[in-house]
C-alpha cells in the first residue's frame, strides 16, 4: 500500500536543540542539560526571547552545524523506493527573518531531500488536507492534535525529554491518546 508519509524536521530528522543547547546555555550563563529541558518552547526553558534564538541561530551560523546523518537519509529513501510519498511539515520557527524558508530548503536539498516541504503551524490541518497516512514527530503536542483531528493519520513520536516533563508546561495525554502514537527513539524504527 502506497502511503503519504509526514516528517517534522527539528529534532526528528536531527538533533536540533541538542546543538543548539550549549549556545543558549552561554548566552544565558546557563548550565542546562539535555534531559533538563522541560518544553520544547526554547522560551520556557531558557527563558530567552525568540528574537534572541534567531539571533544565535544566525550568528552562529548554526544551518552549517546541523547536519542529518546518512542512515536517516538512506531511511527516507527507501521510503520512496517503496512507492510511498514523502512530505516534510515544519513549523514556522524561524520563518519571518533570516529567511527561514530558504535556508531550511537548501538545508534539506544539501543532504539530498528533495520532497516537498511544508510550512505549517497546525500540523493535523495539513494531515488532513494532505490526506497524510502517517505522520513522525518529536513533539507530543504536536500529535495530540492530529489524532483528536485526523483521526486516519497514524503518529509516531520521537521519545524526547520534553514529552515528559512534571513541571508546569507538561503535555498531558489520556492513556487512550497515549495508545495511539506509537513511541519510537528514531525513524530508523519504522518499516
Ligand atoms: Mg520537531
Amino acid at each position: 500500500m502506497t502511503l503519504h508519509i509526514g516528517i517534522d524536521i527539528d529534532d526528528t530528522l536531527y538533533s536540533f536543540i541538542d546543538i543548539l543547547r550549549p549556545y543558549l546555555n552561554e548566552f544565558t550563563w546557563q548550565n542546562i542539560q539535555f534531559n533538563e529541558i522541560t518544553s520544547f518552547r526554547l522560551s520556557d526553558t531558557w527563558n530567552l526571547q525568540i528574537e534572541d534564538v534567531k539571533e544565535i541561530v544566525r550568528k552562529n551560523d548554526l544551518y552549517n552545524i546541523w547536519s542529518i546523518s546518512q542512515d536517516i537519509i538512506k531511511k527516507i529513501k527507501w521510503f520512496e523506493e517503496k512507492w510511498h510519498k514523502v512530505s516534510f511539515v515544519t513549523s514556522i520557527f524561524l520563518y519571518n527573518n533570516y529567511n527561514t524558508e530558504i535556508y531550511t530548503k537548501n538545508f534539506l536539498l544539501q543532504h539530498g531531500l528533495h520532497y516537498p516541504l511544508i510550512f505549517s503551524d497546525n500540523k493535523w490541518i495539513t494531515c488532513k488536507e494532505l490526506d497524510i497516512n502517517l505522520f513522525i514527530d518529536d513533539w507530543l503536542h504536536n500529535l495530540k492534535s492530529i489524532i483528536l483531528h485526523s483521526p486516519t493519520t497514524k503518529c509516531f513520536s520521537i521519545e524526547k525529554p520534553w514529552n515528559w516533563d512534571r513541571e508546569i508546561n507538561r503535555i498531558w495525554l489520556s492513556e487512550v491518546e497515549l495508545s495511539k502514537i506509537t513511541k519510537i527513539s528514531s525513524l530508523l524504527e519504522i518499516d
